[in-house]
């Protein structure tokens, strides 16, 4: 545990990393919705009925319990839907209207996306990389439904007759490759790291980070967890909602 005074000075030195960089790198986890009441869905604390979440998130269980993992995802949706937007989903907004940036999100929820909406910024410079709790789509043609249009009662099919599934990327399946594309790209073009509420463990999306560090680039860490971040990097040991408001305290707007 940082002492505060360890906080405020790890604090100070990130907030001079963001003045001078020229284009920010986010990389956004679970914590940053956990103030929303958004839980991970991950190890124990993710059971829902018998099941453990890598065993519904597959194509293997849709295929063999589509009823049980439609089930779940419509939980997990009312769960999503009856949450509101925190003030790091708003500071992360503010920063992205500061600094030139593109925001990598493993979030599925939606929430971030909502302000990133109201504000009205380039939707192209935030990517959900994980998908989204929101959508479906037929595994057929590929036609893109919101979750709000879809019958509860049934599994939802398609005009086409295919059957729709949450677009979401499941445990065994690769990124969208535009998403792909960016991870291999974006980090060689950024000159700061800011990784908020992820342990960023979970590849790809951490290469983003570690092509930024092999570049000798900063990276901020956000997060009460000292192991989420390396040596070399900029820790802050704070929640991602608190962390976010404390770092643009200050910050002056960027004309
Ligand atoms: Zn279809």
């Amino acid at each position: 545990m940082h002492a505060p005074a360890a906080v405020e000075v790890a604090l100070a030195q990130a907030r001079q990393a963001l003045g001078s960089a020229r284009r920010l790198l986010v990389l956004c986890g679970a914590g940053l919705s956990a103030a929303s009441g958004v839980p991970t869905f991950r190890g124990p604390d993710g059971l829902w009925r018998q099941w453990r979440p890598e065993e519904l998130a597959t194509q293997a269980a849709f295929d063999h319990a589509p009823e049980e993992v439609w089930a779940w995802y419509r939980w997990r949706l009312e769960v999503v839907l009856a949450a509101r937007p925190n003030l790091g989903h708003r500071a992360l907004v503010r920063l992205a209207e500061r600094r030139e940036s593109v925001v990598l999100s493993q979030n599925v929820d939606g929430l971030l996306e909502e302000v990133w909406e109201e504000a009205g910024l380039d939707p192209a410079r935030l990517a959900a990389l994980h998908g989204s709790l929101r959508r479906a789509h037929c595994e057929r043609c590929a036609v893109a439904r919101p979750m709000s249009e879809l019958p509860t009662d049934a599994l939802p099919r398609c005009a086409c007759g295919g059957r729709l599934r949450p677009s979401v990327v499941w445990f065994g399946e690769s990124l969208q490759p535009r998403h792909l594309h960016l991870l291999a790209e974006e980090p060689a073009c950024c000159d700061l790291g800011l990784a908020v509420g992820t342990s960023a463990l979970v590849w790809p999306a951490a290469g983003a980070l570690e092509i930024l560090r092999r570049r000798s680039r900063p990276v901020i860490v956000l997060n009460p967890d000292p192991a989420a971040a390396l040596p070399g990097d900029l820790h802050v040991a704070l929640g991602a909602e608190d962390g976010l408001v404390r770092l643009l305290e200050g910050m002056e707007v960027r004309a």
